[in-house]
């Protein structure tokens, strides 16, 4: 059957989540593109429309804006709304949600707009709300946080009867030939990178100096790669959600010019989020920089190379021990040719439609607030696989020390 569904935000990962929910028009018979920018959703509809079943409509709403929301959610009766826009807006939207009972989904968690500080707390929260109100919400179903947390799933419910150790290793081998350029929003990007790094260690927080802990990688696909650790929110669910967990970190790839740049913007303060008077106007230093820099949505046609994420296990089964690496491999033009974005785009806007498939096919529908790995993961896995992000195995890895 088919539903309807209203997608919020017409950015880099939206236009993917566009593309696979006009390829799946089975589930998806109608979708609403909402977003701050009119044009750009009006823009997707023409890209988009001419070569699907799904009866695309658009709509201009400022989504901080809960009344708003309220009134063009009530007009268009979605059964989900799949929140794509920025982390500032995840409970405005779910407020919105509240008030208008219908299911909600996201790829990122809560941040403040002025705190670079980003923690599952805010959305918990609204647990026993969303159960009374008989909805569902799926946070962080994107990549990472999303397959990482459905590979989390999968390794415990078939490979250990205990996992203690996973690293989530995340390599973009893309080169985009800019000097600088992030492959998401600028300002959630570099918010992500410059704050100091974590991981938790015996249900503990330990925490880093930004790139304080750097690791080399050989990848498949991409080859040897430095990879520092990171502050990561599914660490957060995954500690509290894997059972026998004693350690859990995140690494991300990143080149030397990139870090370079990146320690030179810091240093003269075009990171820094608060706000600054110039020319009789208040700007955020942040905000001005990702206004200068390449738009991520433009990145895809120069975009080169590949991308592979995914979560190594350690742990045991059957009393002996055991170690699994569960990945995805995605090449940049690849998804360029098929959706023209880039794999950044690419990894995040497929599982966020697979995500609200799930819950509009009633296979993760449950009252409730829920990262991705409380839902069964094996319909996602054979999605993944069918929808344009196939999965690899290694039972015997190379293990991060
Ligand atoms: P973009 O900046 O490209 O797009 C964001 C979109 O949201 C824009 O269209 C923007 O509108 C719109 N928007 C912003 N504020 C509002 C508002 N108040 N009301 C309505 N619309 C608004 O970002 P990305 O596509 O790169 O990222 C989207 C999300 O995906 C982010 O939350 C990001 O953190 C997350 N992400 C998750 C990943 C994962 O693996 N889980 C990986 C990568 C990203 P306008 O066009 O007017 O600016």
């Amino acid at each position: 059957m088919a539903h309807r569904a209203m997608i919020i935000g017409a950015g880099g990962v939206a236009s993917v989540a566009v593309a696979k929910c006009c390829q799946n028009s089975e589930v998806f018979g109608e979708i609403m593109i909402a977003s701050r920018t009119k044009a750009k959703c009006d823009a997707l509809k023409e890209r988009f429309q001419p070569t699907t079943k799904t009866v695309i409509s658009t709509a201009a709403v400022n989504a901080d804006n809960v009344p708003e929301l309220v009134a063009l959610i009530k007009e268009y009766k979605p059964e989900i709304v799949m929140n794509i826009a920025l982390p500032y807006q995840d409970l405005h939207i779910m407020d919105a949600c509240l008030e208008c009972k219908v299911d909600y989904l996201d790829t990122a968690n809560y941040e403040p707009e002025d705190t670079a500080k980003f923690e599952y707390s805010w959305q918990w929260a609204y647990r026993e709300r969303f159960e009374k109100a008989g909805i569902t919400a799926v946070l962080g179903c994107g990549f990472d946080p999303g397959v990482t947390g459905v590979f989390s799933a999968y390794a415990q419910k078939h490979e250990f009867d205990e996992i203690n150790y996973i690293d989530i290793l995340d390599c973009n081998g893309g080169d985009h030939g800019y000097p600088f350029a992030t492959n998401f929003n600028p300002e959630i990007n570099i918010r992500e990178v410059s704050a100091k790094g974590s991981y938790i260690e015996d249900g503990k927080w330990v925490e880093t100096e930004p790139m304080e802990i750097k690791r080399v990688y050989n990848f498949k696909g991409v080859g040897k790669k430095d990879m520092y650790l990171l502050h990561h929110e599914e660490l957060e669910s995954l500690a509290l959600n894997i059972k026998g967990i004693k350690r859990i970190r995140f690494f991300m790839t990143f080149g030397q010019s990139y870090l370079t740049h990146l320690k030179c913007l810091e240093d003269v303060g075009m990171t820094s989020i608060e706000p600054i008077m110039f020319e009789g106007k208040e700007i955020v230093p942040l905000q001005f920089l990702k206004a200068v820099l390449p738009d991520p949505a433009s990145l895809g046609p120069r975009t080169k190379g590949k991308t592979n994420i995914g979560c190594i296990f350690q742990g045991k089964k059957d009393g002996k021990p055991k170690n699994y690496y569960l990945y995805n491999i995605c090449d940049h033009q690849e998804c360029y040719k098929e959706v023209g974005s880039q794999a950044i785009s690419y990894t995040t806007g497929v599982p966020a439609m697979i995500g609200a498939a799930m819950v509009l096919t009633g296979k993760w529908k449950k009252p409730g607030v829920f990262n991705v790995e409380e839902f069964d993961p094996d319909h996602f896995m054979e999605n993944l696989n069918k929808w344009g992000l196939p999965w690899e195995e290694n039972r015997d890895p190379v293990l991060v020390d």
